[in-house]
């Protein structure tokens, strides 16, 4: 019964991975995103110097029962991963509400915070309710560089915070070693000038802090994604890029360091590559692996105009809609030097590749299981190349190349 779970485990991933390649390729989404992004508030008590969110209009927020039908639709459509964001989504009343209504078998839920709000009555609500995941935003390893960014006394609220809220999850049995009911800490730091320096002390202090991973960030204009922000005092110059560099040496040997108890995410070249302006090219998922929704209910791939409203429009139609490929095929012609990691789905990129990691996988199964994988995969690769039926007219184009990749697996699974 195991085997026969696995098998169907692995082929699910694996015809997951396939259906974005194929997804991308076609501008038409072929299979639900991995995330809903639910941006519930615009509201926040702080007033960071990298983010323009609090300088903007209060504008209304869509109400719970809206946020609700919403959540069951991503659900029945198979989305598996709730993420609430803000402004500080903290802020709103019925956050908690919320966050255990989306929290079902199999459903992630997830929450970003500056941690200036939580105290202990609030850290003991979160580890009571079926939150999964945490992350702080921490900037800073001390209180003066945190402070100087999101201002005075947020790095010891949001200590203080992770403490309580450590405290309170080992309290409620949702330590590291509780499985499915864990409840994991996280932080995110944004690169910057100012901070630079103080990466390796941050990645130190998520470790003591009991966090399970730490992502690093460039810093980016909020407004628009990807937009470089040259001038801007927090920004990393070209004079500082080789100081950059040592320091991500330092930060990946730390992550060998601390491997086995906590994460670290970097991603050097971009990085560099960003600060510098110079171009690189993504292969970007926005508009196939998560919906963003606004605190208005406007939905969107995050990048490029909304296509609807939570309030009036059904999410599976406008998901599965021709209308929306024309919003995918600017995605995918993006050119921007983007370090939006969020929109990576790395294991698609590429079907060679999948098809790599797929034989690396059920090497460990028993024969009999991997001629069913490796029937079924070949089978699934012949009914997609069915349905994309015959090929276009340019003989340069993607999804050509495609194919002649898929003709090639085929032809090596038939030995
Ligand atoms: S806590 Fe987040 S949303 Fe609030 S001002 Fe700071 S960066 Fe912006
Ligand atoms: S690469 Fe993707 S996420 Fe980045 S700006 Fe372009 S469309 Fe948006």
């Amino acid at each position: 019964m195991v085997a026969v779970e696995k098998t169907e485990e692995i082929l699910n991933k694996y015809k997951r991975d396939y259906l974005f390649n194929f997804s991308r390729l076609l501008n038409k989404a072929m299979v639900e995103p991995d995330m809903l992004q639910l941006m519930v508030t615009s509201r926040c008590q702080l007033q960071c110097k990298m983010c323009n969110v609090w300088k903007q209009k209060f504008q209304e927020e869509s109400g719970a029962e809206d946020i609700r039908r919403f959540i069951d639709e991503a659900i029945s459509m198979g989305i598996k991963t709730i993420y609430f964001t803000g402004g500080e989504a903290l802020l709103r009343k019925d956050i908690f509400e919320l966050i255990d209504y989306a929290a079902r078998p199999g459903i992630v839920t997830t929450i970003n915070t500056n941690g200036a709000f939580i105290n202990e009555e609030t850290a003991e609500k979160i580890a009571r309710s079926k939150l999964r995941n945490i992350s702080f935003s921490i900037d800073g390893s001390n209180p003066k560089t945190h402070n100087f960014f999101r201002g005075e006394g947020v790095f010891e609220k949001a200590m203080r915070s992770i403490e309580f809220l450590n405290y309170y999850k080992e309290k409620y049995g949702r330590g590291r070693n509780s499985q499915d009911k864990v409840l994991d800490i996280a932080m995110v730091s944004v690169i910057m000038k100012k901070n630079m320096e103080e990466l390796p002390a941050l990645a130190d202090l998520a470790r003591k802090m009991d966090c399970c991973y730490i992502a690093f960030q460039p810093l980016v204009n909020n407004g628009d994604l990807s937009a470089p922000l040259e001038n801007n005092e927090l920004w990393i110059e070209e004079k500082d890029i080789p100081r950059l560099q040592q320091i991500f040496d330092i930060l990946a040997a730390k992550k060998k360091q601390f491997s086995g108890f906590m994460h670290i995410d970097i991603m050097p070249e971009k990085t560099i590559k960003h600060f510098r302006g110079e171009g690189f090219e993504n292969t970007c998922f926005a508009g196939f692996n998560r919906i963003f929704v606004n605190p208005q209910g406007d939905m969107s791939f995050v990048c490029f105009q909304a296509f609807g409203n939570i309030k009036k429009d059904s999410l599976k139609q406008l998901w599965y809609a021709e209308d929306t490929g024309k919003i995918r095929e600017m995605i995918r012609n993006c050119k921007k030097s983007c370090t939006q990691f969020c929109s990576e789905r790395s294991q698609s990129d590429d079907i060679s590749l999948i098809h790599e990691q797929l034989e690396t996988e059920i090497r460990s199964l028993s024969q009999d299981a991997q001629i069913a994988i490796r029937y079924a995969e070949s089978s699934f690769l012949q009914s997609m190349r069915d349905a994309l039926n015959a090929k276009p007219e340019d003989p340069d184009s993607d999804i050509v190349n495609t194919l002649n990749k898929l003709e090639n697996i085929l032809n090596s699974l038939r030995g």
